[in-house]
């Protein structure tokens, strides 16, 4: 086995945390309380090339592969959870989703946009009665003539206030997944509404959105991949995605943890460095083990991308333990921080409430588990 980075990954790694010191740190307590990242932040990230990683360069994209993509998203995690799930988000989940599944056209009519960061786009799956069980989706596309009507709702949409182009999964036939089809749907179609989600406990400088549709018409050509696919699309995407929750699930748990360190090796108590202190070392020590096993975890299922070989419960893993990994790491800190901890003005509070939601959003915990679980078993305990 090979941990080395090649000196492009390294390199890119270096740039990505010297952005993130520079122009997304000194502003995430801003940011957090304003419940807003700058919308010029996300034409900056397509300048970088953070949005176009790993789509092909003819479609606006910069190449590369997965492990490299899993580096930026560490270091954008480690600076602000909501900028890593923008990206995660708009590339991860709806780019990659058109690169993959989608004709030339719409490719070539999406892809240089959301990669430059002129565009963005948002995912919607997940509806108000319809979380985990994503299968069971309800919001309808009747077909009118040549063209789709599309009637229903989704809640929880990152991005989704700002986002030019929704992936929208609807029910074009019976139940259950294969009645389920992907619209690639303009944001400014008539009859679609967006409100946002107000009073996020965490990623509070992403827009989060619910999305209203009333017989929104979009032609048979914003179908993504064939009629009935679409779960199967949600399913590969989210797949994907999951490498990229945990990736930045790793930079959190180590943003955390190197707060944690610089604070305990200023704070003196009892005449000492808190940072000398067995107990306190023992906080640090957990944190530091468990965030390069997440790494680890994070590398594999990102190499096996690379090599083209299964990936998914390996996705699954790193997700389940990374995210738990960032909870515990920002708890750990905020222990070490001791009540400073609890004021937002220092990290570890922050790090805490984006922590958390990873454990809930592209599967939760308990979804993860039983992914990982069919796969050991061959028996599906989710129903
Ligand atoms: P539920 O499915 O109601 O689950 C509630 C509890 O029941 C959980 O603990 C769950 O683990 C448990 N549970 C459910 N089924 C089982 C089972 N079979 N076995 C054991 N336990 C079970 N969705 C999108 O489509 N696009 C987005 O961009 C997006 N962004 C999000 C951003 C934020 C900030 C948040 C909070 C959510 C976002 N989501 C998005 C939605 C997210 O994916 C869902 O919230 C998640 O899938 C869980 O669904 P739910 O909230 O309906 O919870």
């Amino acid at each position: 086995m090979d941990f080395t980075l090649t000196e492009e990954q390294t390199a890119l790694r270096a740039m990505a945390a010297e952005f993130v010191d520079r122009e997304i740190t000194p502003n995430v307590v801003e940011w957090d309380r304003a419940e807003s990242v700058p919308r010029e932040l996300v034409p900056r990230l397509g300048e970088l090339g953070f949005l176009g990683m790993t789509i092909d360069e003819e479609y606006g994209g910069v190449g590369g592969d997965h492990v490299s993509y899993t580096l930026v998203m560490e270091e954008l995690g480690r600076g602000d959870s909501s900028v890593r799930g923008l990206v995660s988000v708009s590339l991860g989940l709806v780019a990659k989703s058109i690169a993959a599944h989608g004709t030339e056209e719409q490719r070539r009519r999406w892809l240089p946009g959301l990669c430059s960061g002129e565009l963005m786009g948002c995912f919607g799956l997940t509806e108000p009665d319809t979380g985990s069980d994503a299968a069971s989706l309800s919001l309808k596309a009747v077909r009118d003539g040549d063209d789709y009507l599309l009637s229903g709702s989704k809640m929880f949409i990152t991005n989704g206030t700002w986002a030019d182009v929704a992936i929208i999964f609807a029910r074009t036939g019976g139940p259950g997944p294969k009645g389920i089809t992907a619209f690639l749907v303009p944001t400014d179609s008539p009859g679609l509404e967006r409100t946002t989600v107000n009073g996020k406990l965490g990623l509070r400088g992403q827009p989060t959105a619910q999305l209203f549709l009333d017989e929104v018409r979009v032609g048979a050509d914003a179908i993504l991949g064939e009629e009935g696919q679409g779960f199967r699309i949600a399913m590969s995407a989210l797949d994907k995605g999951r490498v990229s929750v945990a990736a930045g699930a790793v930079g959190a748990a180590r943003g955390a943890l190197e707060s944690a360190l610089a604070h305990a090796k200023e704070r003196v108590q009892f005449g000492r460095p808190i940072a000398s202190f067995q107990l306190v070392q023992e906080m640090l020590a957990d944190t530091a083990v468990e965030t390069d096993a997440a790494r680890l975890l994070v590398w594999r299922a990102a190499d096996l991308i690379d090599r083209g070989e299964p990936f998914a419960t390996a996705a699954s893993m790193a997700k389940l333990y990374a995210t738990e990994t960032a909870v515990r790491a920002a708890n750990n800190a905020m222990q070490v921080f001791g009540g400073y901890g609890y004021i937002d003005e220092y990290p570890p509070g922050k790090y805490l409430r984006d922590a958390r939601v990873t454990t809930l959003y592209e599967g939760t915990s308990q979804i993860q588990k039983l992914i990982i679980g069919r796969a050991l078993t061959g028996v599906s305990a989710f129903v």
